[in-house]
């Protein structure tokens, strides 16, 4: 008898047919003889409607109850799929994060997982139940409810497989596996039937929203075999995993996309030491993250500065920059949010030389211009204008190599 943890995401319980087919999929697993515990998601477009519900309310809704708010969507799950597998002559229990023991810090939408007790939940399977916990959620040392950031089911699921121990955390969704891009930007994307903790990490971080970024850590550090796949079909999705011996190791193995980001500029800054500091640290004070950052130099020691910043931040990031180049004296500070991140992405990358001319070509080719670029060991991004975001995607995808081989007609 194993353990398994099945996540399933907001299409796939998008509406009561689809929690019936979850049911069903669950009490097939639970009937094969396994302990189960569900993790599920908000049906999909709740937490967008929760959101904007509150953002009619008022204009910057305290963070505290949007947590309180935005938990809901969860709970209406997890209690439908518990009274369809009762109807179904099922036991089941639906479970909230607290309830669950998912403790939290307490940094409000953006909550990390610090701990998950789950004697409870261990408690029901040993009774023969089948538990569904809410995902996105936990509570505080203080008991209040913080939710874990966009896409934080997969998280739970994969803190809840490691915290139990389970033999493997099936995260379902509406793909049935991971591709060499989004298959729902480039038709030509490649399922990969497996790839290794460190590229999903790294496809997760750049834009691949598959996966939420904390999952694929946890599944590394705890070494939970992560299974990806469709909740419609029945066929095997990726296996993501410890890196072996013979997984295929191209030089470019992703292309990832995000349109998360926005780009600030600082025009005229004065060019001297403690610069970049003055602007950057009360950005990181406010507590949000800066991604990519450029300083040209111009003449006369004067500069212009730029950096990114989540979408969701632009607006305090612009009221704290305009209030530094006031102090600092410099011209003018600009905003732009229709901009996008394209990345290349391979563990191969490391031992290859031209990798980088070979994607600005393609850029150049479709005539899209960098306006940004940064590079690691492992991955080269430009950020571009957001219009040319899928034109980009699927140049790249086809100029290293990774479009899937036309089909024979026979
Ligand atoms: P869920 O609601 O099940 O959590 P998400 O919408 O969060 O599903 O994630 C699945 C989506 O991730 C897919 O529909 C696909 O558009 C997108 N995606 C982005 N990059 C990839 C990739 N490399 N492989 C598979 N899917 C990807
Ligand atoms: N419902 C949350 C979201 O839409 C969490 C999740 O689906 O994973 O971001
Ligand atoms: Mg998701």
């Amino acid at each position: 008898m194993g353990l398994i943890v099945q996540k399933y995401g907001g299409t796939s319980v998008g509406d009561i047919d689809r929690i019936r087919n979850v049911a069903r999929r669950v009490a097939r697993t639970y009937d094969a003889g396994d302990k189960v515990v569900v993790v599920l998601s908000a049906m999909s477009g709740t937490t967008d409607r929760l959101i904007a519900m509150a953002e009619e309310a008022c204009e910057r809704p305290d963070k505290r109850e949007m947590d309180v708010l935005l938990a809901t969507g969860e709970q209406t799950t997890v209690a439908l799929l518990a009274m369809i597998l009762k109807c179904m002559g099922y036991q089941a229990t639906s479970l909230l994060g607290f309830q669950a023991e998912v403790v939290t810090d307490c940094s409000c939408g953006a909550a990390r997982i610090l701990n998950i007790g789950a004697s409870r939940i261990r408690r029901l399977l040993d009774d023969g139940q089948i538990v569904i916990v809410a995902g996105f959620q936990g509570s505080d040392a203080e008991g209040n409810i913080t939710t874990l950031g966009r896409g934080g089911s997969d998280t739970s699921a994969v803190a809840i497989a490691a915290a139990l121990k389970a033999d493997t955390c099936e995260i379902y969704t509406d793909v049935d596996g991971v591709y060499t891009t989004d298959p729902n930007i480039c038709k030509k994307a490649r399922k990969l039937s497996r790839v290794s903790y460190d590229e999903m990490l790294e496809m997760a971080s750049l834009g691949a929203k598959v996966l939420q970024i904390r999952s694929v850590e946890f599944a590394k550090k705890y070494n939970v075999p992560v299974h990806v796949r469709s909740s419609f079909k029945d066929e095997e999705g990726t296996m993501v995993m410890q890196e072996d011996a013979d997984m295929e190791r191209l030089v470019v193995s992703g292309v990832t996309c995000n349109k998360n980001e926005a780009r600030i500029t600082l025009k005229g800054v004065p060019d001297r030491p403690g610069i970049a500091f003055r602007i950057l640290n009360p950005i990181a004070e406010a507590g949000i993250l800066v991604d990519m950052i450029i300083q040209n130099t111009r003449s006369g020691n004067i500069t212009d500065f730029t950096f990114t910043v989540p979408k969701t931040d632009i607006r305090d990031a612009l009221e704290i920059s305009k209030k530094v180049a006031e102090e600092i004296g410099a011209e003018e500070v600009m905003a732009d949010p229709n901009i996008a991140k394209v990345s290349v992405i391979g563990v191969g990358m490391k031992n290859h030389s031209g990798v980088a001319s070979k994607m600005f070509a393609a850029m150049c080719e479709e005539n899209i211009n960098m306006i940004m670029i940064s590079t690691s060991e492992i991955r080269i991004s430009c950020i571009i204008e957001e219009k040319y975001t899928e034109l980009a995607v699927r140049a790249l995808h086809t100029t290293f190599g990774l479009d899937r081989p036309e089909e024979k007609l026979s």
